[in-house]
């Protein structure tokens, strides 16, 4: 891959299922990585904080910078799912999915920017292919999904001429805590509930966090040279349904 080694980067979400595997593929390729998260994660440098905290956000990328000793690649990985019907959901929930899926992406692109802006850059985001089709029974998660999909493309469209490449990932479902904790929550045997959902995707499963790690990180290089907005859905060929 093009353009990553030797270049900084900064994961948020760096412990999680996802997370974990972007920040292994970007060091395999020879990037120095900064991971946050609320729990500890393997990172070349690592700062614990809550996303929820508009103060941590908006200092993470100059924070990050300063550690590492610059900032060429910004991955806002980090998201919860809220489930449920609108009906069921509270502030608190709409508070909380909209803080850590939207808030903290825009507190983290908006301080990050700036500092990227001498050499050019990359941001990769992650939304989901919910954000782009809604699913059902999620109304909080694909209305922030839609709103990560749209910063995405509004910041890919004013910050090329930058030389700032800003572009998302869009996954079906991806075999990470997030997805097996909603079966467990529902009763249901994550791994049974898997091999179903296996028979459903045209490439015979469903994701492992690797074959979206591959995606940001190619995403994040040099061999996207010429990719900005675009939110690139990483199915198996599954559409939503
Ligand atoms: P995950 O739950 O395994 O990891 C999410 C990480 O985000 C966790 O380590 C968690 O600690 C961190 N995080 C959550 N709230 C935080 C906060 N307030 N402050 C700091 N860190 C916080 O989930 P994942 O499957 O790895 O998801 C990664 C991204 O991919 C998310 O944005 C998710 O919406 C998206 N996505 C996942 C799937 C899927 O099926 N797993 C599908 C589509 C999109």
């Amino acid at each position: 891959m093009q353009g990553i080694s030797g270049k900084y980067a900064l994961v948020t979400g760096a412990a999680g299922g996802i997370g974990q595997a972007i920040v292994a593929r970007l060091r395999k390729e020879g990037a120095i990585v900064c991971g946050t998260d609320r729990e500890t994660a393997e990172a070349d440098h690592f700062i614990q904080g809550d996303l929820m905290d508009a103060r941590f956000a908006d200092s993470l990328p100059q924070t990050a910078q300063d550690m590492i000793g610059g900032l060429d690649i910004v991955i806002n990985n980090a998201g919860i799912i809220t489930r449920g019907e609108i009906t069921q959901a509270t502030d608190e929930d709409y508070r909380r999915t909209m803080a850590i899926n939207v808030e903290a992406p825009f507190r983290i692109c908006r301080a990050a920017i700036p500092l990227m802006a001498d050499n050019g850059g990359a941001i990769v985001n992650l939304a989901s292919c919910w954000g782009v089709h809604p699913g059902p029974n999620h109304p909080l998660y694909v209305m922030s999904k839609a709103a990560v999909a749209s910063l995405t493309q509004c910041l890919g469209l004013d910050h090329a001429h930058q030389g700032i490449r800003v572009n998302a990932v869009c996954p079906n479902e991806v075999n990470t805590p997030m997805l097996r904790t909603g079966f467990a929550a529902r009763g249901l045997d994550p791994d049974a509930a898997i091999e179903t959902l296996n028979a459903s995707v045209p490439l015979g499963r469903i994701a492992e966090a690797q074959d979206i790690a591959d995606v940001v990180a190619f995403l994040a290089s040099d061999d996207a040279r010429y990719m900005c907005g675009a939110l690139l859905e990483v199915n198996g060929g599954k559409p939503v349904q």
